[in-house]
């Protein structure tokens, strides 16, 4: 039985609800609404005007209902007054076919299987106008794991963390990264829908608590050129019921056969899914980078897999699962995980053969090898394998591709109606 949401009001002290879904873009959008008027919207849904949703739709399509999720009920621990919800999107009766929570939940019920999922959003924490790091005394050359700057770091991360605490997400790590003004913070995996969830509020916090702090929490997957991106790895398991698919302790690194096909898919068809994983212009400058000032990039460049090595696409660190490195930090995260359970299952259906894995360094060997293959080096590029790929449509819908499809087409159309610098510096004088 779903919790009544009047009643966890009265009992948690809830005044408002935030009724929140993911657009297409990623973006979270809400209406806030008074304690009285939840057992109304939760029957119903709160209501949106469909063209403004970013879900492409057209300014005579009906009105858009948000139906909230109970079980994602969480209380914000920054503002306990306020319980967000995630919602899932109707029109006319009928679920939205192409909204990025709604084609989550309908390929985990067409899986048969739950997939598993922890996830590593990196992070930078800026100035408040987003132009440089917000630590002027964060200037390590490498400063991965540097405990001067992420102490100087230390409320704003410790206040985020003490959030998940308190939210029972099994908070085990935070760090800081690679690049100056980077940092990542772990909690336990756990069921696809149940870390996207945790991943769209993650987002929202790490912003929140930011802002209160006087910064600025950036997810984007580089914000500065010479330094490391932000990525969002993912590491992956199948189960059914309490027994791990991907284990097998005879298989190559512990990892079973039906892991191996899974991984097959994803490498199979990473063309076709990178749009969603890797959704903005800017994305492209983070995969495919050559090195930073550190001396590694650690985003993949190359559709490859790999052992315990950070230089591959795919890397099986331990028995029993893998780690997707390519998603980053501007990934929705109901299609970052929907992207790579579809891709999977392919694999798994189909029974796609991942090839040998590769133990070099891709970034100073990855030339020596000659056949694998490339990611797609910008959207554009992205897009099209999207839309062409015939298993875009089997696996995500008619619907979602389209509409997809045209909204990064858009994007991608409003990006070249910008000329840069560079262009000027290098054509002006041809
Ligand atoms: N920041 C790197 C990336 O863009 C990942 C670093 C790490 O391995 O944690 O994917
Ligand atoms: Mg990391
Ligand atoms: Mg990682």
């Amino acid at each position: 039985m779903a919790i009544d949401l009047s009643e966890a009001a009265r009992d948690r002290g809830i005044k408002y609800f935030l009724i929140s879904y993911t657009d297409l873009f990623g973006a979270q959008r809400a209406k806030l609404v008074p304690a009285a008027a939840i057992g109304d919207m939760q029957k119903a849904g709160a209501g949106f005007a469909g063209f403004a949703t970013w879900l492409d739709m057209s300014p005579s399509d009906s009105d858009l209902f948000a139906k909230p999720d109970p079980d994602s009920l969480i209380q914000l621990p920054w503002k306990p007054e306020v319980g967000w919800l995630a919602a899932d999107l109707w029109m006319d009766g009928k679920e939205v076919e192409q909204a990025p929570r709604n084609l989550l939940k309908r390929l985990i019920a067409r899986s048969g299987h739950q997939m598993k999922s922890g996830i590593e959003p990196e992070m930078f924490l800026v100035n408040a106008d987003g132009t440089q790091i917000s630590d002027p005394s964060d200037t390590a050359e490498k400063p991965c794991y540097d405990q001067q700057a992420l102490m100087r770091r230390y409320d704003v991360i410790t206040e985020i963390c003490d959030a998940m605490i308190q939210l029972g997400w099994g908070p085990y790590q935070n760090d800081h990264e690679d690049a100056n003004g980077q940092f990542e913070m772990n909690w336990n995996y756990g069921p696809a829908l149940q870390t996207a969830d945790q991943h769209a509020f993650y987002k929202f916090m790490a912003k929140s608590i930011a802002e209160k702090h006087g910064l600025r929490a950036t997810f984007m997957p580089k914000p500065f050129l010479n330094l490391t991106g932000s990525g969002c790895h993912a590491h992956v398991s199948l189960w059914d019921g309490g027994k791990n698919l991907f284990a097998d302790p005879n298989g190559e690194l512990g990892v079973s056969e039906l892991g191996y096909h899974f991984i097959g898919g994803l490498m199979h068809n990473t063309d076709a899914i990178c749009a969603l994983t890797n959704p903005t212009v800017n994305s492209y400058k983070r995969i495919n980078a050559p090195r930073t000032t550190s001396g590694a990039t650690w985003a993949p460049n190359s559709i490859t897999y790999t052992g315990n090595n950070r230089t591959h696409m795919i890397r099986i660190p331990d028995a029993g699962r893998f780690e997707f490195r390519l998603g980053d930090g501007a990934a929705n995260p109901y299609l970052l995980q929907a992207a790579i359970l579809a891709a999977g299952l392919d694999g798994v259906e189909n029974k796609r053969d991942p090839g040998k894995r590769l133990d070099i360094n891709m970034y100073t060997d990855g030339h020596t090898v000659t056949d694998c293959k490339k990611l797609p080096l910008n959207l554009l590029d992205a897009i099209r394998a999207f839309e062409s790929s015939p298993a875009t449509r089997t696996m995500f819908g008619e619907e979602f591709v389209t509409a997809y499809a045209k909204l990064k087409n858009q994007e991608w159309n409003n990006y070249t109606r910008h000329l840069t610098q560079w262009e000027r510096d290098n054509t002006l004088d041809c």
